[in-house]
């Protein structure tokens, strides 16, 4: 039989009530065996997360200040979902060795990881299920880069005829023996491990939403959820902004086949998103629109050149890009014309070079004119389909025209999966309302 490894986040597990759902979730399915926990999250907007918490009590004690009063916040978190539960345990050993340890050796990691730690502690009790150390599975090389294939080994021998675990997301150790954890959000990247340590055939990531939405929803009203995704395509939209998930994450399950399936622990009746690699039969999905998800990110500068003959004059473009490359650079897009050349990088990460690098510019290929436009926002429209699909481009740019929206740059890379195009940052949540009409409304 096949297995599912569950990954559920902080809103997941932030209460008793939510540890029920999560339980429940579990006792349905018989292939849901290996669970990964974050540590509790917020119960109402404005609380505060446990590993926030944990973070503070550290730098606390890192400053020599006394931390009892915000440990016991922590405290009582866990003992309230305890004894709502009405479980038969006590945290108390393990509360006062993490605070021996603050006092003597102020880790961040160390401190963070304890709300994974402790949290999957209780889970394990509740659902009666094997608590498995992440400390002693997931291992990180002494610079904290994750050693792969040391952990799915040790993955591998410590479950080893285990029927069922409860493992901590987000921290592991490093091989001289110190915790160390991933960035923030990282028990996304515990769950995919381990879905690929113990060979799942789907990797579910429970959270508080019932999966990715083709558009902000801040922008969009009530979007309509994204029912298959390829990586690929999640990729493009992750870059512009769009997540719900670590970005390191996606690899671990990538290369063994895995699906990921995000999933709402408040509303388990729905379906989710599914990413799928390319090979996915994707005649079971039943929502098929041409294309699958716009984002949409502000904060761009293009710096536009001018040059009568430039086509006439070969390596321009490679002396302009290492003008970029010279002052730490990157940029986004390039779009050209026989005389003209426009590139958008990021503003936030220009104004700090501006003044040298167009002053470089200059020297380097004597421009008849150079100018910059800032307040520039690009927007992706991601799509497998549209490759096969005749007109898409018109339809983006009709819903453009509609609303009277100049499009300053466009982009179409050899991939076919995304049209990229740039507006001025004022009409970039229109740009989404018309492409999500002219997409998702008139194809319904
Ligand atoms: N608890 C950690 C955080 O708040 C890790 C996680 O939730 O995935 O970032």
């Amino acid at each position: 039989m096949g297995y599912k490894v569950v990954k559920f986040g902080g809103s997941s597990l932030a209460d008793a009530n939510q540890f029920r759902k999560v339980s429940n979730i579990i006792k349905s399915d018989d292939k849901r065996r290996f669970v990964v926990p974050s540590a509790p999250g917020k119960r109402f907007s404005d609380d505060i997360k446990v590993t926030d918490m944990l973070y503070k009590c550290c730098e606390l004690a890192g400053s020599g200040v006394d931390f009892t009063d915000d440990f016991q916040m922590i405290k009582d978190r866990y003992n309230g979902i305890i004894s709502e539960l009405g479980i038969d345990m006590s945290l108390e050993d393990e509360f006062n060795a993490i605070v021996k340890e603050l006092k003597a050796r102020p880790s961040r990691d160390f401190a963070a990881s304890r709300g994974e730690y402790l949290n999957g502690k209780v889970l394990a009790k509740f659902l009666g299920f094997n608590f498995v150390d992440a400390a002693d599975v997931i291992i990180f090389d002494t610079k904290g880069t994750l050693l792969l294939d040391e952990t799915v080994k040790a993955v591998r021998e410590k479950v080893k005829g285990l029927e069922n675990a409860v493992i901590p997301g987000f921290y592991g150790r490093t091989t001289e023996g110190y915790i160390k954890t991933f960035s923030r959000g990282g028990s996304d990247v515990t769950g995919s491990i381990i879905a690929n340590a113990v060979r799942a055939e789907i990797y579910e990531n429970w959270t508080d939403v019932s999966g990715f939405l083709v558009a902000d929803p801040r922008i969009v009203d009530k979007p309509d959820v994204i029912s298959v995704i390829t990586y690929r395509e999640l990729r493009e939209l992750a870059y512009m902004g769009a997540s719900v998930l670590h970005e390191d994450a996606i690899f671990p399950v990538r290369s063994a086949g895995i699906p990921i399936n995000i999933r709402n622990t408040n509303a388990p009746q729905d379906d989710g998103t599914m990413i799928v690699s390319n090979d996915y039969d994707f005649s079971q999905e039943s929502m098929a629109h041409t294309i699958t998800g716009i984002a949409g990110k502000k904060g761009f500068s293009t710096i536009n050149i001018e040059k009568a003959m430039m086509n006439n004059e070969t390596g321009f473009g490679m002396k302009v890009l290492k003008v970029l490359a010279d002052n730490g650079l990157s940029f986004e897009h390039m779009p050209s014309g026989i005389d003209t050349m426009s590139i958008t990088l990021n503003t936030e990460k220009f104004t700090p070079v501006r003044d040298k690098v167009l002053a470089e510019l200059r020297k380097a290929v004597n421009p008849d004119h150079i100018e910059v436009e800032d307040g520039i926002a690009i927007l992706a429209v991601v799509g497998r389909r549209m490759k096969n699909t005749r007109g898409t481009v018109a339809r983006i740019f009709a819903s453009m025209a509609h609303a009277r929206i100049n499009v300053k740059l466009i982009d179409q890379g050899s991939s076919e999966l995304n049209v990229i195009i740039g507006v001025s940052e004022h009409d970039l949540p229109e740009a989404i309302r018309r492409i999500y009409d002219m997409f998702i409304n008139s194809e319904k």
